[in-house]
């Protein structure tokens, strides 16, 4: 093990260090911050390692790589809970090549919930429940940490999913009353776990977030939470340094099944597609780059909000633009958070240069990044942007000529894969998101399956089936008919009260 694993600081500033399971266990740096390792890269993973490797023994050679402080016993126990058979796929990310050309899709949806987010949101919670605190002395009892978020569908679902009954912590999601869709409400109000809350907050999700970042920032209720019920709150962020490092590891394994299936000889470069929104995903495969997989390119593919595609062309970021509600939801976001590990790291580590940055984009709403940083970006980074039309087009032609059904942002992706000039000798892959039965009405709309307007969710997903013979997922498609174990409804401005009253509950 490394002598010195307190290796972890801000992207705005090189002090205070700590060790990953500190920066797992706060989240966010106290300057607003991401936690960043300046080791990353320092040492390699070697690729003809990965032979005959299962998913869960490259994620052990990764995760270890990235997080020195947990024991190989720890990483072990947490890669077994999380990548067990809870996956649909023994391959956790499998592979599936189109028609006979050189670009592949890897499925990042067979867990739990059907979406992408699981890999990560399956092994954050194990990650959590092992970063003890620091104790001064023997008789001082293990504080529990207790997840909240906001949620306007999908993350909530695949965050509980991830938390439940994991020991030591807790978690209560709100969602926007009427605001989510049948599915997506089924899916959290039916989640089992005795250490888990559904609420409907009656609002937007602007109000549900806000609400939530209101609990987080008032002082008083965080003390009067840890002191009556011995919990701290977290949250379960896409920044969390835990989120991150486990979508690493399905980049080295797709490259692994490349070799296996003679697409590619060991050593060849490979591109990656990746469907983006608060650039969590995409960076993951940055990330795998500078642990020394062959990457040649990455492209970023957005939606209608297409603030990274503007930025990397223009170098510019410019946030105060018009917000668009799209069919691919999970990717409208306006800031993407992560960017910032990416800009610290092809800034070679400026602090100073990140913190001037982000203060920019905080007071201006925008920020203007060096020309040779801007190059050096573009050497690595393509991208490309899909709208409304384009990602129900991309749907209907990925279906048309290759006979393979994709959800709304997957088709994003798709889209921009079909219409960026590349290199044809390099095989590309394609990261597919979520399962088209997320969205079953969209992608049978795009099919032009007949008489989608008048069925439910449930009738979409039928429909779907019968004209593509795929199946449905059973998690999705009995939904149906499962009983509700949530029903709570509640002003935004009792939230507080009813997170207080939460932890009690859980304490006991
Ligand atoms: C979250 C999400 C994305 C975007 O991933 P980022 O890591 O935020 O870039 C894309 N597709 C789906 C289905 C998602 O849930």
């Amino acid at each position: 093990m490394a002598a010195d694993t307190t290796i972890f600081h801000s992207t705005r500033s090189l002090k205070p260090t700590c060790t990953s399971k500190e920066a797992i266990r706060k989240g966010i740096a106290e300057d607003g911050g991401l936690f960043v390792a300046d080791s990353l890269g320092s040492e390699r993973y070697d690729i003809s390692k990965l032979q005959g490797k299962s998913y869960q023994e490259i994620a052990q050679d990764i995760l270890q790589l990235l997080l020195p402080d947990y024991t190989s016993e720890e990483l072990s126990s947490c890669i077994k809970l999380a990548y067990g058979n809870q996956w649909a796929n023994n391959a956790i990310t499998p592979l599936q090549q189109l028609g006979n050309t050189r670009d592949f899709v890897m499925e990042l949806f067979h867990g739990p919930t059907c979406a992408f987010k699981d890999v990560a949101l399956q092994m954050l919670p194990q990650l959590m429940s092992r970063t003890k605190t620091q104790h001064e002395n023997e008789s001082d009892i293990e504080k529990s940490v207790m997840i909240l978020t906001a949620t306007s569908g999908d993350t909530g679902k695949a965050a509980l999913a991830g938390f439940a009954d994991v020991p030591g912590t807790s978690m209560v999601t709100f969602y926007p009353e009427g605001k989510v869709s049948r599915v997506q409400e089924l899916q959290m109000t039916t989640q089992v776990g005795e250490n888990v809350k559904v609420c409907a907050v009656r609002g937007n999700f602007d109000d549900a977030q806000t609400g939530v970042k209101q609990i987080f920032t008032n002082s008083e209720l965080n003390k009067n939470i840890e002191e009556s019920a011995n919990t701290e709150l977290s949250s379960a962020n896409s920044i969390n340094v835990g989120r991150l490092v486990p979508q690493v590891v399905y980049y080295f394994a797709a490259y692994k099944q490349l070799v296996e299936r003679k697409a590619i000889a060991l050593g060849d470069e490979v591109e990656f597609c990746v469907p983006t929104g608060n650039f969590g995903d995409i960076l993951a495969g940055y990330y795998a780059k500078m642990l020394g997989l062959p990457v040649k390119h990455l492209i970023v593919a957005s939606n209608s909000n297409n603030v990274l595609f503007d930025f990397l062309v223009s170098g510019t970021y410019n946030r105060q633009r018009s917000f668009h509600h799209t069919v691919a939801p999970s990717m409208d976001i306006l800031v993407s958070s992560n960017l910032e590990r990416m800009l610290y790291y092809m800034c070679d580590k400026d602090t100073r240069l990140i913190q001037m940055l982000m203060n920019d984009l905080q007071q201006w709403g925008a920020f203007e990044i060096p020309e040779n940083v801007l190059a050096k970006i573009r050497s690595l980074f393509g991208c490309g942007w899909a709208n409304e039309d384009q990602i129900r087009e991309a749907i209907y032609d990925c279906w048309n000529k290759y006979k393979y059904v994709i959800d709304p942002h997957t088709a994003c992706g798709f889209f921009v894969m079909q219409n960026i000039p590349h290199d044809e000798s390099t095989p590309r892959v394609l990261l597919s998101t979520a399962s088209p039965y997320k969205f079953p009405r969209i992608v049978a709309e795009a099919l032009n399956i007949e008489h989608v307007q008048d069925m439910n969710d449930f009738k979409c997903m039928d429909a779907l089936s019968k004209a593509t013979g795929t199946k449905a997922p059973s998690m999705l498609r009995n939904l149906e008919n499962k009983t509700p174990r949530f029903n709570d409804v509640i002003n935004v401005e009792d939230m507080p009260e009813y997170v207080l009253a939460q932890a009690h509950n859980f304490a006991k």
